[in-house]
Formats: C-alpha cells, sequence, structure tokens
C-alpha cells in the first residue's frame, strides 16, 4: 500500500520461490530494506513503527549503534566468528559480563550452558537436563504454553494446530492449567498440588515443570507472582526441577532482567534466547543450576553453539543496558503509558468488551471473537505500525515494541492502533 503512487513492493518472488511454510510476510506484505532503532523501511522508502521487535528479539531496537560499533570494529580485525564450542575471546568477555552484571548482583548462581542458537535448542537441552538429572521423564508444561517447534518443546506447548504439525505422537509431557484458567477464583496450582499428592491420580513423579511468566504465543495469559511462588514451592517438595522459559519474556522485557526476580523464585533450570544477543543476532543459553548440570562433555553437543558475533554483541548489549537499573525503570513507566494506551482503545470501543492483558512491555488487548484482531493488525500496517495477534485463535493484540522505544513514537504507536481498533469495529 503505497500512498505516493510509486509501485507496490515486489512480493511475486516469495511466491514463486519460498515455501508455503512461511507466515509473517503474509500479515506483513511488504520487502523490508533497512531499520533503526524503532524504525523500519521497506525497499520503497515508507516507514514503519516496529511493534513486533522480532517477536521479542529486538529488545533495545534494529542496529543499535553502540552494538552495531563494537560488531563492526570485531569483524574488522578479523574477529573469529565461528568456533563449535571452543574458547575464544569473545566468548571469555560475554561470560564474564553475564556473570557480573546478570547472575551476581542477583544472587544467582548458575552454570551457563550454550545449547544451539535458537530457543527451541535452550528447551529441548533443559529437558533433557532435567531428566538425566532426575531419571525421571514426565515434564510438565502448562495451557497455553509455547516452548518451540522441535519434538520435545513442542510436546510440552499447548497450541493445537502446532502440535498437529508435529505428525508423530508428542510423547513426555502433560499439560496442566496456567494461572486463570478457571477464572479469578481457582488457584490452579492446587490441582498440580493434589495430582502430585495423591498415588491414585495416574500422574507419574514428574522430572520438570516448565513455564512462562507471561504467555507471549499464547494469549499473553500472565502469571501473578503469588502463583509462581507457589508453583515454585510444590516442585521443591516434590523434588521437581522448575524450568523458567524466559525465551520471550526475559532480558528486561517485564522490567527486570528475568522475568521471575518479581516473585523472587530461583527456577533450577532457565532458558533465555531472543534478545539474549541484543541485536537479532541467533543465540540461546540455558542456566543450570551447579549441582544439577550433569550432561557429559558433547552430550548435547551442535555446530552453531559459538556465533561469536553475537557474544560481541551480547556483552555490549549488558554493559549498555544492564550496568544499572536505568532500563528496568524505563520499562515500568513505559508499561503505564501503554496500559492507559490501550485503555482509552479499549474505551473507544466498549461493544467489543476488549480485555487488557500483559506486563510490562509485552502487552495486548485481548478482542473476544477470533479474526478481529487479525483484522486490527492489518489495518495498523497499512497505517505504518509493525503488531502481531497472540493466542491459539489469534484473538489478542500483541504489543512489543523495544524496551528503548522513546516515548513520543510509543504515543504515535498507540494512536495508530487506536484508529485500527475503531475502524474493524466500525467495520
Ligand atoms: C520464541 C519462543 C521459543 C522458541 O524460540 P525459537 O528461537 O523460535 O526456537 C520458546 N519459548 C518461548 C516462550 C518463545 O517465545
Amino acid at each position: 500500500m503505497q500512498d505516493d503512487g510509486r509501485p507496490a513492493a515486489p512480493l511475486d518472488v516469495f511466491e514463486r520461490l519460498e515455501s508455503g511454510v512461511r507466515s509473517y510476510i503474509r500479515a506483513f506484505p511488504a520487502v523490508f530494506a533497512s531499520a533503526r532503532g524503532h524504525t523500519v523501511w521497506d525497499v520503497g522508502g515508507r516507514s514503519y513503527i516496529d511493534f513486533f521487535s522480532g517477536a521479542g528479539a529486538l529488545n533495545y531496537g534494529h542496529n543499535h549503534p553502540r552494538l552495531k560499533g563494537e560488531l563492526m570494529d570485531y569483524i574488522a580485525r578479523d574477529g573469529i566468528a565461528h568456533s563449535l564450542d571452543m574458547g575464544t575471546a569473545a566468548k571469555a568477555e560475554f561470560l564474564e559480563a553475564f556473570q557480573q552484571l546478570v547472575l551476581e548482583p542477583r544472587g544467582l548462581e548458575y552454570r551457563i550452558m550454550f545449547p544451539g542458537p535458537t530457543g527451541t535448542n535452550a528447551v529441548e537441552s533443559a529437558l533433557k537436563l532435567a531428566r538425566k538429572a532426575t531419571g525421571r521423564h514426565l515434564v510438565v508444561g502448562f495451557t497455553g504454553a509455547f516452548h518451540g517447534m522441535t519434538l520435545g518443546a513442542l510436546s510440552a506447548s499447548g497450541n493445537r494446530f502446532k502440535r498437529r504439525g508435529a505428525a508423530v505422537p508428542l510423547t513426555g509431557a502433560v499439560s496442566m492449567p496456567y494461572d486463570g484458567y478457571f477464572g479469578p477464583g481457582v488457584d490452579t496450582v492446587d490441582c498440580l498440588r493434589r495430582y502430585l499428592e495423591d498415588d491414585g491420580s495416574g500422574l507419574p513423579l514428574p522430572a520438570a515443570v516448565i513455564y512462562e511468566t507471561v504467555q507471549g504465543e499464547g494469549g499473553l495469559h500472565s502469571a501473578r507472582d503469588q502463583w509462581v511462588r507457589r508453583l515454585a514451592e510444590v516442585c521443591r517438595r516434590h523434588g521437581v526441577l522448575l524450568i523458567a522459559d524466559d525465551i520471550q519474556v526475559g532480558c528486561g522485557r517485564t522490567g527486570p532482567f528475568f522475568s521471575f526476580e518479581s516473585a523472587g523464585v530461583r527456577p533450577d533450570i532457565v532458558c533465555l534466547s531472543k534478545s539474549i544477543s541484543g541485536y537479532g543476532l541467533p543465540m540461546a543459553l540455558t542456566l543450570v543450576r551447579p549441582d544439577i548440570d550433569v550432561l557429559s562433555p558433547g552430550e548435547h553437543n551442535g555446530t552453531f553453539r559459538g556465533n561469536n558475533l553475537a557474544f560481541v554483541t551480547a556483552a555490549a548489549a549488558l554493559r549498555a543496558f544492564w550496568s544499572g537499573d536505568g532500563l528496568q525503570r524505563e520499562v515500568q513507566s513505559k508499561a503505564a503509558r501503554i496500559r492507559a494506551g490501550l485503555a482509552r482503545c479499549a474505551a473507544g470501543v466498549p461493544e467489543l468488551r476488549p480485555e487488557i492483558r500483559g506486563r510490562g512491555l509485552i502487552q495486548g488487548l485481548a478482542l473476544g471473537e477470533p479474526g478481529r484482531a487479525e483484522r486490527v493488525c492489518r489495518a495498523a500496517f497499512e497505517r505504518g505500525l509493525i503488531l502481531e495477534t497472540s493466542g491459539a485463535r489469534s484473538d489478542v493484540v500483541k504489543l512489543l515494541p523495544p524496551l528503548t522505544i522513546d516515548p513520543a513514537a510509543l504515543d504515535r504507536g498507540l494512536d495508530i492502533l487506536g484508529e485500527a481498533v475503531g475502524a474493524c469495529a466500525a467495520a
């Protein structure tokens, strides 16, 4: 959609040559060329405000100048790019920075595992570790969960459509009700607790429970701190390991570096990916309590576990954003701004009975009827705002702006969203 008479961007090459599995291009029919901060430009020169941030892989925006500078210096001096899991100066620097800026200040003790460069790799390695450490096989996931597209991660995920895509039985995991599943009056941890206590429940003692603080793909349901604390307590009492999947909501998305900090729990294993490189480069971590770091050398291997370009930007991002609590406070004030903006959007369309969900800089509007959120996102895109839906029925409009977005751009995006919601309510 060009408003200045230039020809539409050439999308036909993707239709002719690329697999039908491509998905985001269908929601955002443009050919993108460059980006900086919260702004993305397509090949026709049209600009968009990015409220999607690579599904949470770009918490510090696109091509942050400080990260880019360090990356370009590293490449220019022939810094090693690929190294399997050999020792490199870039990896050493990252490990020290992560220890000093993230783990130590929070009193957290974890071994840092490099599981392969994607989120689902981190989840697979976490499940493998938990199973080996406990000698048990079953993993408990939750309704609405999303942990990745490989078989182990998918088996602990909720989405029926994505599970069907596996085309084989997904075994080794069961689903329990997430916080709020039966409404506000029911504490669903009681369900897990009762199953674990009851010898007749039919539930074998699990190796681990895996959970998300906010279900980024599962409709932005979020777990109350109190629920997370009870979950951790029940797990501890039964010797079940607690795995926090902080792939989408870690790295400051909810405010603190880890989303579980507000609950005050210490998961046994933590999965990080998406924004850990800070630059959108593939990288993932599995953080492991030292006494359950039980995999033998090479027992979980992979060619691309040493993405040194990602280590360089990851260390730079930690130094730039996590030396103090400035970013965390920024996220809190922007979160309030988003909540107010969403309340305005909601007030404009009371007949849709919109529900505001999420926390921090992962919030959204549930619009009930499936299809409406997709129409809102499309209308927003036509007006120059990139944002996606969430939920098994794609019924939630999800806002995931860069944490570093300036307040004026945040307001502009919220205004566009308000127009798009209004346009779709009228339609
Ligand atoms: C994106 C995501 C994953 C999977 O990460 P990939 O890099 O896409 O494999 C797992 N868990 C959560 C919560 C995610 O948001």
